[in-house]
């Protein structure tokens, strides 16, 4: 047990290895230990597990934590293990003689975390597991399960709430990465959290930089990004099943260890692609969506979308699976107008009023939109922010090919709307403006229209393109039932040339560096940072654990940097704690003591 004197700051340095809480978490980890409800909401990533695991530490005897996942408790058990602290786990894939093991653990009662499956706690065998340890306090992981307004609904999580009852002094933390203030509410409500505070973290992640890229040859765009990211880690998501088989087959031609991954796959091969891709045995995952859940790898250096999402919801959460540990993480989202119909295919032709079409839109709004991708996710999840260059997006870094005459083009296409009395579609206006002889144009009159060819220098498709950018710019607007194209009152300011958009041209865009790109290799050896990656792999191999669990991408890096030939400059390496230090510490040294 830890004295009494030992601190939460103690602990953070001793087993993580980190020197300064995260945003929130001192404030968590404090309520809690002090033996008061709290409710977390932090993105993915965010550093939720500390919240609980260390008051886990400070507090007397052993801490329930209550996952839905059984490989992300396992993930758990094992990296907490591997720092040096005493954990658990009881649920249904563990064998009769891991059982015997983990109750007799209990029992010593020198386990400080105890993870269980929802359906564990309920099981008639609990009771009798709890009645042989003192529970510290209780952590429900993916607290949005209890909600029905949340998208993960589990009914045994409704049940939690007899935990309540059960231990009625014991400090209770709620922890989500998805919550509107509706599902907030229901959580609280359902777990009958006390008088709590409620922590809610940014859900910006500025280490992710975004890209959004209309997609034309996408075999040479997929070969420019993983270009980019020789041998790193990074998913591919696909809309299809199909694709995902299609481009495995394409990509491992090229020599890169590729598995394809979706829901028609057999369990078995899904379990082993995934653990694989854990342990970095295969670099590259195509996905469907189906990918991801429970995957707790924090080195994936690059995510891609080969098609348009369904929603900034899904393409937050997919997004937000890269760049855990910290370090930069490339999204680039391809896209093209095909997309938003195939979606509605899928979908059943949503009404305009249904919830997906509408997050559809809001979507396909963001692929066309030139403004700053971390405030556009920022605003559509309601967080007040201030963001205006975040730097690490296609946008602020100026990588979008930008057309000089802007504001004639738009004068040019917002006048044509105005000219059929903003009575028709962005299809139909981009007819007119390239000089379409169509028949309907013909019958309307509207080939005589002063509007009519002013744009025929331009292809079709680009024109319809510069619409959907005025549109997500808020100069136009689709309207009724018809989608027919109306004037907002700042398309009138530019018909006045009071205001001046921005458009893109459908050029390729050059790529360029984020700060936070140039600083994560600012002072390394890179030679050295391989050979330390080497040695990492070697020792996960004799652990039996992934190599980012054995030290993260972040860890090897500041190695990389400083070069650290003793025990105390070693310690003080972000990410090294004493248990590390000790298992692994030697193998290290050697080789920097070479250097
Ligand atoms: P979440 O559960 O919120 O998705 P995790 O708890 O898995 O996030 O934490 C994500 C990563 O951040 C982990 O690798 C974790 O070790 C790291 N981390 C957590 N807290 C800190 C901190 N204070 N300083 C540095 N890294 C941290
Ligand atoms: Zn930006």
């Amino acid at each position: 047990m830890p004295k009494a004197t030992t601190t939460a700051e103690d602990l953070l340095k001793k087993h993580w290895g980190y020197k300064k809480f995260r945003p929130l978490q001192k404030e968590a980890v404090t309520d809690l230990t002090e033996g008061r409800d709290t409710l977390v909401l932090m993105p993915t990533g965010g550093g939720k597990s500390l919240c609980f695991q260390l008051p886990a530490l400070l507090r007397e005897g052993t801490a329930l934590v209550i996952s839905p996942l059984i490989s992300l408790m396992k993930d758990q058990v094992d990296s907490l293990n591997d720092m040096g602290i005493p954990a658990t786990r009881i649920d249904s894939s563990l064998t009769p003689a891991e059982y015997g093991e983990a109750r007799n653990g209990l029992r010593k009662g020198n386990i400080k975390l105890l993870y269980l499956s929802p359906e564990k706690v309920l099981s008639p065998g609990f009771p009798e597991i709890a009645g042989e340890i003192n529970i510290s306090l209780i952590a429900i992981d993916e607290a949005h399960c209890v909600s029905m307004w949340g998208h993960d609904f589990r009914q045994e999580y409704r049940k939690l709430k007899s935990l309540r009852k059960m231990f009625p002094g014991v400090p209770m933390g709620a922890f989500t990465a998805t919550a509107t203030l509706q599902v907030r509410e229901d959580i609280s409500k359902q777990l009958s959290l006390k008088k709590h505070g409620e922590y809610i973290g940014s859900f910006d992640r500025p280490n992710l930089t975004y890209r959004v890229i209309r997609r034309n040859k996408l075999e040479t765009q997929l070969d420019e990004v993983l270009n980019r990211h020789k041998k790193e880690s990074g998913i591919i998501y696909c809309i299809s099943r199909k694709d995902t088989e299609k481009w495995a087959v394409k990509l491992a031609a090229r020599g890169i260890r590729v598995k394809a991954y979706h829901a028609g796959l057999p369990d078995e091969k899904r379990k082993k692609v995934q653990e694989n891709f854990i342990r970095d045995k295969i670099q590259v995952v195509t996905a469907t969506i189906a990918f991801g859940m429970g995957i707790d790898k924090s080195n994936i250096r690059f995510v891609v979308h080969t098609g348009m999402p369904k929603s900034l919801e899904n393409y937050q959460q997919e997004t937000g699976r890269g760049g855990r540990d910290g370090l930069p993480c490339e999204c680039v989202l391809f896209h093209s107008g095909q997309d938003l119909m195939l979606w509605r295919r899928i979908l059943d032709n949503p009404p305009a009023d249904n919830p997906a079409e509408q997050k559809l839109r809001a979507m396909a709004s963001y692929c066309s939109s030139v403004a700053c991708r971390h405030r556009a996710l920022l605003d559509y999840f309601h967080e007040p922010n201030n963001m205006k260059e975040c730097g690490a997006c296609d946008v602020c870094l100026g990588e979008l090919p930008t057309e000089p005459e802007a504001l004639i083009i738009s004068q040019k296409i917002i006048s044509c709307v105005a000219r059929v009395q903003e009575r028709f579609g962005g299809e139909y206006i981009a007819q007119i403006l390239t000089g379409s002889k169509q028949q309907r144009i013909l019958e309307n009159g509207h080939d005589a229209l002063s509007t009519w060819g002013i744009l025929e220098e331009h292809p079709k498709t680009e024109v319809r393109n510069w619409t959907e950018q005025l549109i997500s710019g808020g100069y136009l607007e689709r309207r009724g039932e018809f989608n027919v194209l109306g004037i907002t009152p700042t398309g009138r300011l530019v018909l006045r040339g009071e205001e001046t958009p921005l458009l893109i041209k459908a050029k390729k865009q050059t790529i360029k560096a984020t700060k936070l790109e140039l600083e994560s290799w600012d002072g390394i050896d890179e030679e050295l940072y391989i050979k330390l990656k080497e040695v990492r792999r070697s020792l996960a191999d004799q652990s039996g654990l992934p190599a980012f669990m054995v030290f993260s991408d972040a860890s090897l890096r500041d190695m990389a940097r400083k070069k650290p030939a003793s025990r105390d400059a070693f310690l003080n390496i972000h990410g090294v704690g004493e248990k590390k230090w000790e298992k692994y510490g030697e193998a290290f040294l050697n080789l920097f003591l070479d250097y």
